[in-house]
């Protein structure tokens, strides 16, 4: 086997520079919290592939349901000759999303496929052209969802022009916005979006219940309800991302269900499959029918593979019951976090649910993002041997979501190179 040095030299002449990756050290095998390079390194793993192993890497009823499938067979596309696992994902999500009404779903290849068709079907639905999205929103990287994602570095920048009838409205955002609560927050962003798109034009209002890349940014209490009701009252498409926040990852099977959030449509991604490429859109039975047969599709869209997988993982987090185990993770971290706060002050918020927890890094005594020194901290851990990810609109969010069955001693290690993390660079 080659040294992570080796394939790196190769990986410069062979792969693209714009294709990034946190670390330059290889992966040979991964379980469920580890990973080990291919030097003999093991790494405490608190970013699970940015929030899709939640039930591990290589977790047992998933590696197991997609040997089964891939000897049976390994693709058909479902538009050419269907199979029953499709509808059983389908059946599944419907079952499981919020919501009390009937529901419909589609399969796809990922989360920014998931985001596009739920903008093709909300338009599709209400004849509408405008899609409302929010400040430091991240729905993925192709051309409509380049213009949905807030960020310009890296993910749009010189790749326009962007699709247009995107209209960007504040988000609520508590460490920034003066403290705004739920209401206030929304109040100030739905009159924006009357007075400069009008609602008579909102096809949806997208939004994720906690932002993932824009830095782990937990909406005030009632934010989300008012723009599921406002988008009510307009005839509009309510739609919760939950490509990062779903499946059991804050504490909840989606996020949107601590404050009774019902959204027309959710988009799943990410965790659903224990790492297989799979992404999904479910929602109100009237909404996602009103599109004509042959509409919606793809080749690859709900690949038996994936689909296997997706039933596999969806078994794991309801045997193991994942959701605790997100609140369990929760109750451990944060304390920890909390403390390093007050005795650091470059650490200026601690936010999170669940297993989607981060800290957020200032100039003390301000709300002057330091990007810098996350950065550094960042760097710090993964010399150490833990992998954490950076976030934010400013890139001063330290975020961490380890896999949802890690163990307390390896989440306890984790913690520990990140305390002395925060010690090596001050
Ligand atoms: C990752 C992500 C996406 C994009 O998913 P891909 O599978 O990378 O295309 C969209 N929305 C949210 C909230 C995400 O976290």
């Amino acid at each position: 086997m080659p040294t992570s040095e080796e394939i790196h030299k190769r990986r410069t002449a062979a792969v693209a520079r714009g294709v990034g990756s946190v670390v330059s050290s290889y992966v040979d095998h991964a379980g469920g919290g580890t990973l080990t390079d291919v030097d003999g390194q093991e790494w405490i793993d608190f970013a699970s592939g940015i929030a899709v192993t939640s039930v591990g890497n290589a977790a047992p009823r998933v590696v197991a349901a997609v040997r089964e499938q891939v000897a049976r067979f390994t693709h058909t596309c479902f538009m050419v000759a269907p199979y029953e696992s499709y509808v059983a994902v389908a059946e599944t999500l419907n079952a499981l999303t919020p919501g009390g009404f009937e529901k419909r779903s589609a399969l796809f290849s990922s989360g920014a496929e998931a985001v596009e068709n739920a903008v093709k079907i909300a338009r599709h639905a209400t004849g509408r052209p405008a899609v409302v999205v929010f400040d430091h929103a991240y729905h993925g990287r192709t051309n409509l969802t380049m213009a949905m994602t807030a960020k310009s570095m890296p993910y749009k920048h010189r790749f326009g022009p962007f699709a247009g009838e995107i209209y960007r409205v504040p988000m609520s955002y508590p460490f920034r916005d003066g403290g705004l609560s739920g209401a206030e927050a929304a109040a100030r962003t739905l009159d924006q979006v009357e007075k400069q798109v009008g609602a008579a034009n909102v096809a949806a209002v997208i939004a994720e219940p906690i932002q993932g890349e824009g830095g782990f940014v937990v909406p005030a209490d009632g934010f989300l309800p008012a723009l599921a009701a406002w988008s009510r009252d307009a005839g509009a498409v309510f739609v919760a991302d939950e490509i990062q926040t779903g499946f059991c990852r804050t504490g909840t099977w989606f996020a949107c269900e601590r404050e009774g959030v019902e959204p027309d449509l959710v988009t799943t991604a990410k965790g659903i499959a224990g790492g297989l490429p799979l992404g999904a859109v479910t929602g109100r039975a009237e909404i996602m029918d009103a599109v004509h047969p042959g509409g919606l599709g793809g080749t690859y869209g709900g690949n038996p593979l994936a689909c296997a997988a997706a039933l596999a993982a969806i078994e794991t987090m309801r045997e193991l019951d994942l959701a605790a185990a997100a609140r369990r993770i929760e109750s451990v971290m944060v304390p920890r976090l909390r403390a390093l706060a007050e005795r650091d002050p470059r650490v200026g918020d601690v936010r999170g649910r669940g297993a989607m927890l981060a800290v957020e890094l200032v100039q003390p005594g301000t709300i002057t993002p330091d990007a810098a020194t996350t950065s550094a901290v960042s760097a710090a851990c993964h010399r150490s041997g833990l992998l954490t990810l950076t976030c934010g609109t400013y890139g001063n969010v330290l975020r961490f979501l380890p896999p949802l069955v890690i163990d307390d001693t390896t989440l306890e290690r984790g913690l520990e190179i990140l305390e002395g993390a925060f010690d090596l660079t001050r």
